[in-house]
């Protein structure tokens, strides 16, 4: 960046967190499109006339409500729900539901704001936008769980439909929530619509949307290896978390002849000295999604708990974070470094801390940012909502080409966009740039709205 793209970039990024005080995540995502898009916006008058950046960084709307259930004894309880409806530009509004007590306004605008340019990215018509609640089912009872969805879509039903406003799962929403609150919604609305996205096989749901995450983030970290010469096979990689997106990045790794050497969740991680096998893998499936378990529980050979820690002390040469938001700090980075790792592939969303980046750009280390890598569930999600609207089924295999396409797709937008003078990509440039610029033609198209 020159010194005078620098002090336009400093002037707008005191001006968003002027906005927008305290929403530290919030303010974190906004810096990194900033930075990458910065010069290309400032060559453009047009955009800069139109006040693009500044219109970008507000939300539509946002709706707060309050979410009143009960416990199985007979207690009320309130937690606090949000929808950010961030921008409808490219599609109806699409993006996932959290349920995890560390959701706030700032987490939820994070989200919502990436998700556009990762919608973007896939090519199909959809904004971006993001909600949940505060509320943990972790410590709940079924029937808790489901009073909270009931009680919930009460309020959420008016502000969504297919053509509006479509959510999908995120943290702490998986199969079981997204049933509830699809029930609730057909009991409120008295008909069904694909209104919501990662419902069961048997009642509209996508084949291959619960892979779809993870399988997609290996085949984008695929193409991002095969352009630098290198292959998947053989290599060691340490993923974290143990949820939807972790343990089927985990399972398309084993298949592509990959050593997954660590996975773990929010109490430690787990190190697999030889590498996972497909056994082991079932048998942690099972206790994650059936038996809702934790990995201190999982008793193999070979396999080594630690707890409280993060899973990037371990040797490995691509590091797969698929848990949370800032999973992956400086300390953490330096170690991989130091350890040889060469890629980086994000399955979660914004999980490598500003500091991380900057270590792995010095470095040389490739980084493919989570709205390009884990775009794979979106855009499954997509293709779900296509399905509904023909009221047809694609199978296994159709899906899982259509998600190969586009994760190639994703990856070749990165590479027009991002390619630097050595040759090398600089992915978060590329998908920040790919992204953005089709939603700002469009917010051009449309005039002052
Ligand atoms: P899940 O709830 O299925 O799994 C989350 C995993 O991360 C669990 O292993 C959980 O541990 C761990 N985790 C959660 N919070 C923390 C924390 N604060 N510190 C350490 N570990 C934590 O969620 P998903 O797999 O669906 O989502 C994971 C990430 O991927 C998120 O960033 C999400 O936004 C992103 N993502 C998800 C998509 C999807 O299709 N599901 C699509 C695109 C992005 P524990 O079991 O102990 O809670």
């Amino acid at each position: 960046m020159t010194s005078a793209e620098q002090k336009e970039f400093d002037q707008f990024m005191q001006g968003l967190k002027k906005r927008n005080p305290h929403e530290t995540e919030f303010q974190q995502a906004v810096h990194e499109v900033a930075l990458s898009v910065m010069p290309w916006y400032l060559q453009h008058d047009e955009f800069r006339k139109a006040q693009i950046l500044e219109r970008v960084t507000e939300p539509d709307r946002i709706i707060t409500f309050r979410v009143t259930w009960m416990t199985d004894e007979g207690e009320i309880r309130a937690n606090r729900a949000w929808r950010v409806q961030f921008n409808n530009s490219l599609g109806p509004y699409k993006g996932g539901l959290r349920f995890h007590p560390s959701v706030t306004q700032s987490v939820l605008k994070f989200l919502g704001f990436e998700q556009i340019f990762k919608n973007s990215l896939t090519g199909l018509p959809m904004g971006g936008a993001k909600g949940g609640s505060n509320f943990n089912p972790k410590d709940k009872s079924q029937n808790e769980v489901m009073r909270f969805c009931q009680s919930m879509m009460i309020e959420l039903h008016r502000h969504i439909g297919e053509d509006i406003d479509v959510p999908a799962g995120d943290i702490g929403v998986g199969g079981r929530e997204i049933s509830y609150l699809f029930g609730q919604y057909m009991r409120l609305e008295n008909r069904w619509s694909g209104v919501l996205t990662g419902k069961g096989l048997s009642f509209g749901g996508s084949a291959v949307r619960k892979e779809a995450t993870g399988w997609g983030c290996v085949y984008f970290c695929e193409s991002m290896l095969q352009q630098h010469n290198e292959s998947i096979e053989g290599k060691k990689v340490a993923v974290s978390g143990s949820g939807n997106v972790a343990l089927y990045a985990a399972q398309k790794l084993i298949h592509k002849g990959a050593k997954v050497v660590t996975l773990s969740d929010s109490k430690g991680f787990i190190h697999i000295k030889d590498g996972l096998t497909e056994e082991q893998w079932e048998e942690i499936r099972t206790l994650k999604e059936k038996q809702r378990g934790r990995l201190s529980e999982f008793k193999g050979s070979g396999i080594e708990y630690h707890k409280g820690e993060r899973p990037w002390s371990i040797a490995c040469d691509i590091a797969m974070p698929c848990a949370t938001q800032n999973e992956l700090e400086e300390a953490g980075a330096k170690t991989l470094v130091k350890n040889g790792v060469i890629a980086v592939c994000e399955g979660a969303n914004m999980p490598t801390t500003f500091q991380a980046i900057s270590t792995f750009r010095e470095h040389g280390v490739l980084h493919a940012p989570g709205k390009a890598s884990n775009a794979g569930g979106v855009a499954v999600s997509g293709l779900e909502q296509s399905q509904n609207a023909m009221r047809i089924s694609w199978s296994p295999e159709e899906v899982d080409q259509r998600l190969r396409d586009i994760m190639k797709n994703i990856h070749r937008r990165c590479v027009e966009e991002g390619t630097t003078e050595n040759g090398r990509v600089d992915y978060i440039d590329g998908s920040n740039i790919g992204g953005f610029k089709k939603v700002a033609e469009a917010m051009l198209a449309y005039g002052a709205v």
